[in-house]
């Protein structure tokens, strides 16, 4: 039976508002989605069976795709350290691929943040994993569960805090039993993240993690995408991981969940200042550093592009229709989400954020 609850989050998870909506710089879309590989063809195009892969990225440093999620893990003698689980299916997959492959246990999860479309699933890993988060990730479930956000606020027509199956949309609609974990016929912000399980300990600034001979720093870059963002850097494989918050010659999803303007870019040249060639994003390409410093200029110059327009006294309109960031339009994402970026920057500089 959970099997077949579990099988269409792989395939539609980016189509759900927690990627479009609360989730600022969120990675995912349902375009993306509907490109990938699997439906292409009209038998997957009916059944899709999930885009999973494994690839080594540096020395046992590896990057692992579910569809339009990405996370990664380190091998070490004495175990693995994984990054975000992502959901239970594809936790359940790659818990299989581990032992198949390296024969030792996942001694740690590290959430890159607290949104459940990239932290649910470490239950799977829970009989050997410690999981680890940063401080505010806790407080941040809470806030979640306490009631819909976003555009599930849009959907929920009655008002009553909760999604009928007539008023879900997108995602939420197809994936409506999946949700509606205790089957009333409602879901709920708290069912939606039911399968997030807390950290078990937590870090504040920064914590390095030594396993095996080797080592992983994870550092909180600042408030961003989320207050409680984690990202991953492995010295010796002179990598990174970050999630949502930064990408990789890409648009952003939306701007910001936790923090201001000044905070994003401020977030984005801490990844810069570490030592790496490559960065792996939670969605899209993986690249070098300077393709984070041109995500960073892009940020830049969104900034400057809009902050002339307000002084300006320009309406947000007006500024979608001009603001077109030429430099930008190969970057993946440029068409669908170019004027979401400049409405969310129009709307957080004008707060002076
Ligand atoms: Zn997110």
């Amino acid at each position: 039976m959970s099997r077949q609850r579990l099988s269409p989050l792989d395939r539609l998870l980016c189509a759900v508002p927690a990627c479009t909506a609360f989730m600022a710089l969120a990675g995912c879309s349902p375009k993306e989605d509907a490109a990938a590989p699997e439906a292409a063809t009209p038998a997957a195009a009916a059944s899709p069976a999930p885009v999973r892969e494994i690839t080594q990225i540096s020395g046992e440093l590896y990057r692992v795709r579910n569809n339009a999620h990405y996370t990664v893990f380190l091998v070490t003698p004495e175990g693995i350290i994984l990054g975000d689980p992502i959901n239970a299916d594809a936790a359940t997959w790659l818990k299989g691929e581990l032992a198949q492959r390296f024969n030792v246990p996942v001694r740690y999860v590290v959430y890159s943040h607290h949104h459940w479309d990239h932290a649910a699933g470490a239950a799977v890993f829970n009989d050997t994993a410690e999981l680890i988060g940063h401080e505010n990730m806790p407080g941040a479930i809470q806030a979640y569960s306490a009631g819909l956000s976003g555009d599930l606020v849009a959907q929920d027509k009655n008002g009553n805090n909760q999604l009928e199956r007539d008023e879900a949309q997108g995602g939420m609609a197809a994936q409506f039993d999946f949700f509606d974990r205790n089957g009333d016929g409602g879901i709920t912000a708290a069912e939606i993240i039911a399968e997030v399980v807390p950290p078990e300990s937590t870090y504040s600034g920064s914590r390095t993690l030594t396993l095996g001979g080797k080592t992983v720093q994870l550092i909180h870059p600042g408030n961003n995408h989320s207050t409680d963002s984690t990202i991953m850097f492995f010295p010796a494989e002179r990598a990174a991981f970050g999630v949502d918050f930064i990408g990789v010659k890409r648009l952003p999803g939306g701007l910001l969940g936790g923090g201001t303007y000044e905070e994003w870019i401020s977030s984005l040249k801490a990844v810069e200042a570490l030592d790496f060639d490559s960065f792996l994003p939670g969605h899209g390409p993986w690249g070098s550093k300077a393709d984070v410093a041109g995500f960073r200029q892009y940020g830049e110059d969104l900034r400057t592009a809009v902050l002339e327009g307000i002084k300006a006294g320009k309406t947000v309109d007006e500024l979608k229709a001009s603001i077109l960031m030429e430099p930008y339009r190969e970057f993946e994402n440029y068409g669908i989400w170019r004027e979401q970026t400049i409405e969310q920057a129009y709307q957080l500089l004008k707060e002076g954020a």
